[in-house]
């Protein structure tokens, strides 16, 4: 199965399908992202925040993968925002990966109160520029953020990781994110389990007469919305349905039945609360 890549306004690119590792147990990461290369995935969003960056480093250097054919995200967490502090998270990042460089790295939160997003953004440019970083983006930003980012840098994100999924489609974000050339990233595709989503009878039937999965079916319409996706799984057989959204395509009624689901159904955390 070929995954299609986007193409950054860095003018790198980025593989569309991921996987995911939040709440992996670090202890367990090394073989369930080893299972993920295995089935084919190339590209691992990990954080640093997720402490199994070290179990992600260990599946890529046990997997025997050409560096170049791999796709690595990481994130700056909140607590490390500032100059100085970046820089050091990124290097602490890096050692725990084995790597010379990731492939994106990310302001985790943009923590308005703590009003170091600016600055951390600054340090990012930098920590491309040093090679540390081919790309750089923002993960959990709003639109206020990014036209705060726009107004005082020199440089767009290349992405913006939100959480995104059919009953949270953040319009707001992802019209700013086209005009303005950022691709955007769905954390929580699948909503994360909190709500009955692959239950849902209009999903189900789109599932049924696909004879496809309804996880499956909601990866396939962020797939053709044009968003990239990273959904997690422990198990090696989701891992593997989850890789097998290139064979099929929802049709335009049902891409729309799908974004007609939208009730502004947060699961995670409220971007401008969280410090
Ligand atoms: P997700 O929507 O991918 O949901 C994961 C849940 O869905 C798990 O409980 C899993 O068991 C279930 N699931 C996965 N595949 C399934 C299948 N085929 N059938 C049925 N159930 C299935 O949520 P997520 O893991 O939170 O999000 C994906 C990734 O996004 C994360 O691993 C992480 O890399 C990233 N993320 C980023 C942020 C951020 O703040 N930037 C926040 C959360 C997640």
């Amino acid at each position: 199965m070929t995954v299609p890549s986007l193409e950054l306004n860095d003018g790198r690119s980025i593989p569309q399908l991921g996987f995911g590792v939040f709440k992996v147990d670090p202890d367990a990461t090394e073989r369930i992202v080893s299972d993920a290369l295995e089935i084919g995935y190339r590209h691992i969003d990990t954080a640093a925040i997720y402490g199994n960056e070290e179990g992600v480093g260990r599946a890529i250097a046990a997997s025997g993968i050409p560096r170049d054919e791999l796709f690595i995200t990481t994130k700056l967490w909140n607590a490390d925002q500032g100059t100085d502090s970046a820089h050091a998270a990124i290097d602490t990042s890096l050692e725990k990966l084995g790597l010379d460089h990731v492939d994106l790295y990310l302001i985790h939160w943009p923590t308005p109160k703590r009003d170091l997003y600016v600055e951390s953004w600054k340090a990012l440019e930098q920590i491309r520029a040093a090679g540390k970083s081919t790309s750089i983006g923002v993960s959990n930003f709003l639109v206020e953020h990014l036209e705060r980012i726009a107004g005082e840098t020199d440089t767009v994100p290349a992405v913006n990781q939100i959480e995104l999924h059919p009953y949270h489609q953040r319009p707001a974000e992802t019209a700013y994110g086209h005009d303005h050339g950022i691709i955007t990233e769905a954390w929580g595709p699948l909503g994360q389990g909190k709500y009955p989503l692959l239950e849902l009878p209009e999903i189900v039937a789109i599932a049924d007469a696909h004879e496809r999965t309804p996880a499956q079916v909601v990866l396939r319409w962020h797939i053709q919305q044009g968003h990239v996706v990273f959904p997690k799984s422990n198990s090696r057989e989701r891992i593997a349905e989850n890789f097998a959204l290139f064979d099929f395509e929802l049709t335009p009624t049902e891409q729309s039945s799908i974004s007609a689901m939208e009730r502004g159904g947060r699961v995670g955390g409220d971007p401008a609360e969280i410090n």
